[in-house]
């Protein structure tokens, strides 16, 4: 199976070496090429180059794209893409102005995620869950990051796992899943009890099984405290998995330190950041990654992405795709939020979303840019008149065809 698409207006996130990630003032830079072809074979991206350099002349597929854009595709690497209901009516207390407590209260939340999901099968959790896959493939996404974290049982954390990889057979999508069994707490354990839980059985099964890469905690005033989050991710390490921390969303919690120290790949939300956060971020392998979806739905401030980078750390940009304060799979929806709320650039955001995200994955060297010998995961847009109008036309949908793992996908 081979494509070719030719007369493409512009090529973007073209990159002739694979690099691990792009940071500080090097991410307002995003190489693209005008006029230009993308040969596709063996579902790797074999050449591409400017149209009067052309040589292959057939194709089993041979796309025409001129006036249009061709991306590589998004890269995810955060989501809660596995759950049972939506909760809309929380949406509306809210509006109403109830209080984050009062809707706890009332039994919403995680926990309120965690009644419905136990009380849902694993097939019929899969159908759900499926939905909202090929939902996010038509957004251009072609790898994501799925967490569990709405179990909060044994069975049910392992049923979340199952079918986060499951959507990784049935779908197109580069999977990876993180066992976040730390994300709240149960009602009818206690605290010890639960963490012991996590530690003696959960985690050691989801490792057996071989159901995750990531272990997660979320590190928060009211839900895990720092020691209790080294505590978790280091009998993790033990398993083999490894850390990516939520930290920082709604306080500067130490997540962020507990994160560099325990060697995760990403820490994740950020909207809480003071200078000793930044400071120790600078010169680790830690991607700090964004997540405004969050940040605009709740209401809250934004991480203070241009401090950051000014810091000259890299920044990654995902969704946080979930049912109770993000639900929105839309990448290119974060691209605007990003632009519009953090004051990051188009190609700031561009290179956040797409190589920077898959270090978050651990997928620099196969996703993330237009580069020989990676995977055919790709985008073609509508006819635009820059890269610039995806974020600028929010909440527009500029994406016409998408190409995963070197076959054109048909729209579910
Ligand atoms: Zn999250």
């Amino acid at each position: 199976m081979d494509i070719l698409i030719k007369n493409i207006k512009q090529l973007v996130q073209v990159r002739e070496e694979s690099l691990k990630w792009v940071a500080g003032d090097d991410m307002a830079n995003l190489p693209v090429l005008d006029n230009a072809f993308l040969y596709i074979e063996n579902g790797k991206i074999a050449d591409y180059g400017s149209m009067a350099d052309l040589t292959i002349n057939t194709a089993e597929e041979v796309i025409d794209a001129t006036g249009r854009f061709v991306f590589p595709s998004f890269v995810d690497s955060h989501t809660h893409l596995v759950f049972a209901a939506s909760r809309e009516e929380e949406f509306v207390d809210k509006i109403k102005g109830l209080s984050y407590q009062e809707i706890a209260a009332k039994g919403g939340g995680i926990l309120n995620s965690a009644k419905k999901l136990q009380a849902t099968s694993e097939d019929e959790l899969l159908e759900r869950t499926l939905k909202r896959a090929w939902e996010i493939i038509g957004f251009g996404t072609g790898a994501v990051e799925i967490k569990s974290g709405y179990g909060l049982t044994l069975e049910d954390e392992l049923k979340m796992l199952k079918v986060a990889k499951r959507v990784g057979e049935l779908t197109p999508l580069t999977v990876k899943t993180t066992f976040l069994g730390a994300h709240a707490f149960p009602k009818e354990m206690s605290r010890e009890d639960y963490i012991k839980l996590i530690k003696d059985e959960m985690i050691p099964a989801v490792a057996e099984q071989k159901l995750a890469e990531y272990i997660d905690a979320f590190c928060e005033q009211g839900f895990f405290t720092v020691e209790e989050t080294e505590d978790i991710m280091e009998v993790g390490k033990r398993y083999g998995l490894i850390p990516k921390i939520h930290a920082n969303q709604l306080s500067i919690s130490g997540g962020v330190q507990v994160g560099v120290k325990t060697g995760a790949l990403s820490v994740d939300h950020l909207e809480a950041m003071g200078e000793a956060e930044i400071k120790v971020l600078q010169g680790s392998e830690v991607m700090p990654t964004l997540l405004p979806g969050a940040a605009f739905y709740l209401g809250t401030s934004f991480p203070p992405a241009r401090d950051m980078l000014n810091a000259g750390l890299p920044l990654a940009l995902a969704t946080d795709y979930n049912p109770g304060s993000a639900p929105c799979g839309k990448m290119a929806f974060m691209l605007s939020l990003a632009c519009i709320k953090m004051k990051m650039t188009p190609e700031e955001a561009i290179n956040a979303a797409t190589i920077n995200t898959a270090y978050a994955m651990d997928l620099s060297d196969s996703h993330g840019s237009i580069t020989r010998g990676k995977v055919a995961n790709v985008f073609i847009t509508k006819e635009i008149p820059s890269y610039s109008f995806m974020p600028y036309s929010f909440g527009g949908d500029v994406i016409e065809e998408v190409v995963l793992n070197g076959k054109l996908v048909e729209k579910h």
